[in-house]
């Protein structure tokens, strides 16, 4: 006996009223990419519920990657089988199996087809007899079931669901809108990109180097870090914005104590003109309150006196351990600890000031024209459009038919 099917539940989602349809849609499609590499199994959606027909795939890997799908709530294995009582019996034993710990558990019998002979009531005792005897030191509860198997009872068949695995939560990707992530080499813009994502919201990344402060290995690890979170978001594009002319006059022509809020400033500015060629309403950055100088209150008031697009900081209440505590569930930590330059270090100023004014900004910015340069670095920028990489399982079992 193997189980053939994963059912999905989408408890959120079913809030959305009139946007029901659409985030379904979404979900499904988003299913769909990430299943790629399981090329057997195959998304169905119902008037009211989504599946995944299995078709051979192994269930516990097509389970593994369901949960990175937002906008799930929680999964079940199912297994559907004849009307037939003995054969419905071996599945509800079957499926508790899966529950490797519980102790205690629950049938929950449904007759949607009343010709069936046997109620719904009837049912639960006798598929519980049947787990009972077929089990060790493992009891009923109705109330608290570590446990609930479900079992309906359906003219076309019978499904029996097992345990419930949770989903990944949030929205899916792409019924939100868009944001530009302003994508550094470090630790907190991916988890913040991935917290956005799990809004339902879709990540456009934009990148500032500097050749040839920075080198080729620390723009290698940013497109790492976002072929990393396209795990999440199926795809992601990411702008690559040529920073050196800017800086060097940043660092020429400001006076040293405000280079890094003027730095800042010209981000967020070349960072607002990229988004709204993209038809992009926000842009998200992975500050935190407090953490370094650039991230005091009066330093983001400073920063944000440029744009009137919402800057959406996800991280910004959050502690820097539970920050890595993401990065290293998401698989960018890794990345994100490797050695590298960044243009924001290799320019930094021996003493930033903690409590810059923006009107002073504004006033050292109107001695020197950057319009032109801005324009020139939006203009010379390089799009990198990543999607999910789908290896095929099959190639490894190919190596072992060998
Ligand atoms: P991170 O870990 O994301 O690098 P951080 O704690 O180092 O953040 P800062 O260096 O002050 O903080 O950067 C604050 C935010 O500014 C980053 O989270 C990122 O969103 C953005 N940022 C900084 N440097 C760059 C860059 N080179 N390209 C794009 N965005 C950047
Ligand atoms: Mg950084």
């Amino acid at each position: 006996m193997e189980f053939d099917q994963i059912m999905v539940r989408y408890g959120e989602m079913a809030l959305k009223g009139k946007n029901r349809h659409k985030f379904e849609q979404k979900l499904q499609s988003n299913l769909a990419h990430k299943l790629k590499k399981f090329p057997l199994a195959k998304v169905k959606k119902t008037r009211d519920r989504m599946y995944i027909l299995l078709n051979g795939e192994d269930p516990y890997e097509v389970m593994q990657t369901c949960q990175e799908v937002f906008g799930i709530q929680s999964l079940s294995f199912a297994l559907r089988t004849e009307q037939d009582e003995g054969k419905i019996r071996e599945a509800a034993l079957f499926a508790f199996h899966d529950a490797k710990q519980a102790s205690t558990f629950k049938i929950s019998a449904k007759r949607t087809d009343k010709t069936f002979p046997i109620k719904s009531q009837e049912m639960n005792q006798l598929l519980g007899a049947h787990i009972l005897k077929n089990t060790s030191n493992v009891t009923v509860d109705v109330h608290q079931p570590d446990v609930e198997i479900v079992v309906e009872i359906r003219q076309d068949a019978v499904y029996v669901t097992s345990k419930k695995y949770p989903g990944a939560g949030g929205l899916p990707v792409g019924t939100t809108g868009k944001t530009l992530l302003l994508l550094s080499g470090g630790i907190d813009s991916p988890v913040a990109g991935y917290l956005a994502m799990k809004r339902g919201v879709e990540v456009e990344a934009i990148h500032f180097h500097s050749p040839p402060y920075t080198s080729e290995r620390a723009r290698q690890k940013v497109m790492d870090l976002a072929q990393e979170m396209t795990r999440f978001g199926i795809k992601m594009k990411v702008h690559i914005i040529p920073f050196t002319k800017i800086q060097q006059k940043i660092h020429q022509e400001m006076p040293e104590g405000y280079s890094m809020t003027i730095m800042r400033r010209m981000m967020l500015r070349i960072s607002e003109a990229v988004a709204k060629e993209q038809d992009i309403l926000s842009m998200t950055t992975g500050e935190s309150l407090g953490q370094v100088a650039s991230q005091t209150m009066e330093s983001m008031s400073a920063i944000n006196d440029v744009t009137n697009y919402p800057v959406i900081r996800p991280l910004v209440a959050m502690d820097k351990l539970d920050i890595i505590s993401i990065s290293q569930k998401i698989g960018t930590y890794d990345i994100s600890i490797r050695p590298y330059e960044d243009c924001c270090t290799v320019f930094v100023p021996k003493a930033p000031k903690t409590r810059p004014k923006k009107e002073k900004a504004r006033e050292y910015e109107s001695a020197v024209d950057f319009s032109e340069d801005i324009k020139e670095a939006v203009e010379q920028r390089e799009l990198i459009e990543l999607k999910l990489q789908t290896e095929l399982k099959s190639e490894n079992e190919f190596e072992d038919l060998f």
